[in-house]
């Protein structure tokens, strides 16, 4: 065993872990769980476990659904909400690996992020990426399923208001922290039952291993609390929605920040403006990935803090790419402001970075950046400067993905092809489907 491995197994000594529950996600980025006992971590690890991925979501065709889980140890966490002295559980992320071939399973959306990251090496970069998942806190009806109602701010008669919600909170972050996260920050967010907790930057695949991480641990400790948590990017209308800013940076082999420079005006590199204009010119493709729901469009609307027009701005949050103010030369990044939470992470990563590094190595230059708020420009204005529209519906958005050669390759053509035909269909249900909007607007009118 390796150094890692070791230690994953005295740790399962240690803390009583009677199960493992092996994990991956699938192309949607949902997570996957395959539990064994404990006892089986030594096979884990020497030989893998094998799995029947044929029952997975975009995974594989019958005949050749013979896949393989292949424990990274660096992954391993005990799972908080099932701790006690006598027995834990923990897990493991996965990669997956194809048993006729050996190789890594090309729909394993893992295996994707880490072939951006070895497209990035290449070039003699790291990547670090920092999320900032938002997401809502909603109560929970008599028979357990989920309301769209906030216990947020406490009710107006209680005299010394318990807020409920800050006590989830605090908890979701004691969880977070007993799983090794590094939490940097947690607020409320602008509207009512709406939180973001941000954590420390990593490199790119820990990151998105973080994200998948994350949205169980809130859920389930949420869950705990009798409240609901959801990551729909857009629940209420009309207020703001919930979105997955994502800061990145690469640095270099000797860890020095390649978007730092100190003598340009927004402390920016060639590097950095390169990348920006590689994800700007890649943008509307990107979004089927990072904004993957018919309900992520009702975010990417004006006047509710969320991009709508592909430009870059070093002041004003309208825009789609943000350049945040950094302390230290190392804290030197961009924030993509476009994702949300709905999003399968390893693909929006492996998209972005591939977006990036494609304006790097095509020399793209970079727009200057827009000053103004974007979201008060007129048509005139906006061709004026260029600007152009992310689209603004999934089909519209799986339209310009089918058109984009650079992103539908940093999917890889397995999760490329299953990934657009579940949107599609997702998009086409969405259109048979008569909203209570139009019952209300029509059906006593006409
Ligand atoms: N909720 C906003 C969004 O949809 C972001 C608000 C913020 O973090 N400033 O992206
Ligand atoms: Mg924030
Ligand atoms: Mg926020
Ligand atoms: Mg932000």
């Amino acid at each position: 065993f390796s150094a890692e491995e070791e230690a994953v197994l005295e740790q399962i000594e240690e803390e009583n872990v009677d199960f493992l529950r092996l994990q991956f996600t699938d192309i949607l980025g949902t997570v996957k769980n395959v539990s064994v006992p404990a006892s089986q971590a030594e096979k884990a690890f020497e030989e893998g476990i094998y799995f029947d991925g044929s029952s997975i979501d975009g995974f594989v065709r019958i005949q050749e659904s013979d896949m393989r889980l292949d424990p990274d140890p660096t992954t391993f966490a005990i799972l908080p909400w099932r701790n006690t002295d006598e027995s834990a559980a923990a897990r493991l992320i996965c990669d997956v690996i194809n048993t006729s071939t050996d190789e890594p399973f090309s729909g394993d959306p893992r295996g994707v992020l880490k072939r951006a990251i070895e497209r990035a090496e290449e070039l003699g970069y790291t990547v670090n990426a920092a999320p900032e998942p938002e997401f809502f806190l909603f109560e929970e009806d008599e028979d357990g399923y989920a309301t769209t109602e906030t216990s947020d701010a406490g009710g107006y008669f209680d005299l010394a208001p318990k807020d409920l919600a800050s006590d989830v909170r605090k908890d979701i972050i004691f969880g977070l922290e007993s799983m090794g996260f590094d939490i940097e920050a947690s607020h409320h967010e602008v509207a009512e039952g709406q939180h973001e907790i941000n954590f420390e930057y990593d490199d790119a695949l820990s990151t998105a291993d973080n994200v998948a991480t994350f949205r169980s641990v809130v859920r389930a400790i949420a869950a705990e609390h009798g409240q609901h948590a959801t990551f729909m990017p857009k629940p209420i209308p009309r207020i703001n929605g919930s979105g997955m800013h994502t800061h990145l940076s690469l640095f270099t082999e000797d860890g020095e920040n390649a978007f730092h420079d100190d003598d340009d005006e927004f402390n920016l590199s060639e590097t950095a403006k390169q990348f920006t204009a590689g994800i700007l010119e890649h943008a509307p493709a990107i979004t089927a990935v990072t904004n993957p729901t018919v309900n992520s469009y009702k975010r990417l609307v004006p006047g509710y803090e969320a991009p709508v027009y592909v430009a870059w701005s070093d002041r004003n949050r309208s825009a789609l790419i943000r350049k945040p103010a950094a302390r230290v030369p190392a804290a030197s990044r961009i924030e993509a402001r476009f994702p949300d939470p709905s999003c399968n992470p390893y693909l929006a990563f492996a998209t972005l970075i591939h977006a990036g590094l494609e304006g790097i190595e095509q020399d793209l230059d970079c727009p200057d950046p827009i000053r103004e708020n974007i979201y008060e420009f007129d048509e005139a204005k906006r061709e004026e400067y260029g600007i152009e529209t992310l689209p603004t519906n999934l089909g519209e958005a799986v339209d310009a993905l089918e058109e984009d050669e650079v992103v539908a390759s940093a999917l890889g053509e397995h999760v490329y092809e299953k990934f657009t035909e579940a949107k599609r269909a997702e998009f086409k249900d969405y259109l048979v489907d008569v909203s209570q909007w139009e019952i209300d607007r029509y059906l006593e009118k006409y």
